[in-house]
């Protein structure tokens, strides 16, 4: 049987570097991963640099790669894609921003820059959709709640750039910053006007609410002011669909990975009880994604929880997290009538609590596959596999050439 159908998986932060606390090997090295090394035995493997060589990748932007968006050309900021993620419709020239709900104290400091990690904040979203108005400006808003004290707002209006500090003074026991524009245009200096507008209308809103009322009350930090970050216009991005010819769907937990989805086209699927953390519902995504292979091409699943492990330099966990994912993935192990792909968006290593450029390891795994010696999935052993060392946009052609999807260059 051809395989005529793309699983995507890709593991946020699998990859790493050596580790003291391990022996001087990796996490993913470190654990027994009897189904990921099935698939590498029976696939070709590779190193893959998402971006490129020596590029230390963001989530978005190795994900626009691995899906054959040249990030220098469609990323513009990570607001216009958090809007996408928190069901925002972005047409190309809004403007997006990502937003946390935090706590200033009655002189104007930051005291809690989540809010005492508040969540289920969409009626206190609602709240400022109705109550904040900045038509003096010519411009419409859309502000919605995300995940826990997360939001996103959205601009849309005539002569507005996106080239504009943030308000979050990142860290706690100062005033919050004015937000000014970072090029001296009338179309920046006009968005860091309507952003000033709009906190300044939208505190009011929040201290008195019945909800920050209540937290008050129960000593806990009310969600009085709104921080938004992360300022970006919104790009054409060309659909997925007709770029590829391929209907396709996106499961993942993180608004921003849902955001990319959306922005080019693919079908969000919830899935209960994801969280993008350790707990997440992770047997639920690739249940969900075989599900979606009845009737999709394409379908990309993220799975986060290593990648959290690696921000918080927990190498042991990340290696727990790893061998819980690897059991999950048992049910792929038949499917035959797909080309699976796995592999990381970027390392995420333990003792850098960051990403960094580290390539990450990558199987190809399906019928018409050249198969090579590689019987392991690491970062050391996928280095020596048959798909060597490649860039993160040639993904995508590669496996559209192994469904039989490509057009021939030339005659
Ligand atoms: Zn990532
Ligand atoms: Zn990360």
């Amino acid at each position: 049987m051809t395989a005529n159908k793309i699983l995507f998986l890709v593991l946020d932060g699998i990859s790493d570097r050596p580790n003291p606390s391990l022996g001087g090997t990796t996490p993913l090295a470190a654990a027994r991963t009897p189904v990921l090394d099935r698939l590498a035995a029976e696939g070709i493997c590779g190193i893959m640099d998402t971006i490129g060589p020596g590029i230390r990748p963001g989530s978005d932007t190795a994900h626009l790669a691995l899906l054959g968006y040249d990030p220098y050309k469609y990323y513009t900021g990570r607001g216009p894609l958090e809007c996408e993620g928190s069901g925002i419709h972005m047409e190309p020239g809004m403007i997006g921003f990502r937003c946390n709900y935090a706590t200033v104290s009655k002189d104007g400091k930051v005291l809690d820059r989540r809010a005492g990690r508040i969540h289920d904040t969409a009626v206190l979203s609602k709240a400022i959709q109705d109550g904040v108005d900045l038509s003096k400006f010519g411009v419409e808003f859309t502000f919605r709640s995300g995940a826990g004290h997360r939001a996103a707002l959205a601009l849309k209006g005539v002569g507005l750039g996106h080239c504009v500090t943030s308000n979050d003074p990142k860290k706690e026991g100062v005033p919050p910053l004015t937000i000014t524009a970072v090029k001296k245009a009338a179309n920046h200096e006009k968005t860091a006007a309507v952003c000033n507008e709009f906190v300044k209308q939208s505190m009011p809103i929040l201290f008195d609410h019945p909800i920050n009322k209540d937290r008050v009350k129960n000593s806990l930090n009310p969600a009085n002011i709104v921080l938004m970050r992360g300022a970006g216009e919104m790009g054409h991005f060309e659909p997925f669909f007709e770029k590829y010819g391929l209907n396709g769907s996106v499961i993942a937990a993180a608004s921003l990975i849902n955001g990319i989805g959306s922005a080019v086209g693919l079908t969000r699927v919830p899935v209960p009880g994801i969280t993008g953390s350790q707990d997440s519902n992770i047997a639920g995504k690739i249940a969900a994604a075989q599900k979606e292979l009845d009737s999709k091409d394409f379908v990309l699943v993220n799975i986060k929880g290593a990648d959290e492990s690696g921000h918080d330099g927990l190498a042991e966990q990340k290696k727990n997290f790893i061998e819980k994912i690897d059991a999950v993935l048992e049910p792929l192990l038949d499917r035959k009538d797909c080309i699976i792909i796995i592999c990381g968006d970027h390392s995420t290593p333990c003792t850098l609590k960051d990403h960094s450029a580290d390539p990450v390891p990558l199987i190809i795994r399906g019928d018409g596959v050249r198969t090579d010696d590689v019987v392991r999935f690491d970062e050391y052993t996928c280095a020596k596999g048959g798909l060597c060392r490649i860039p993160g946009t040639a993904l995508m052609p590669i496996a559209l050439d192994l469904i039989n999807r490509t057009h021939k260059f030339g005659a």
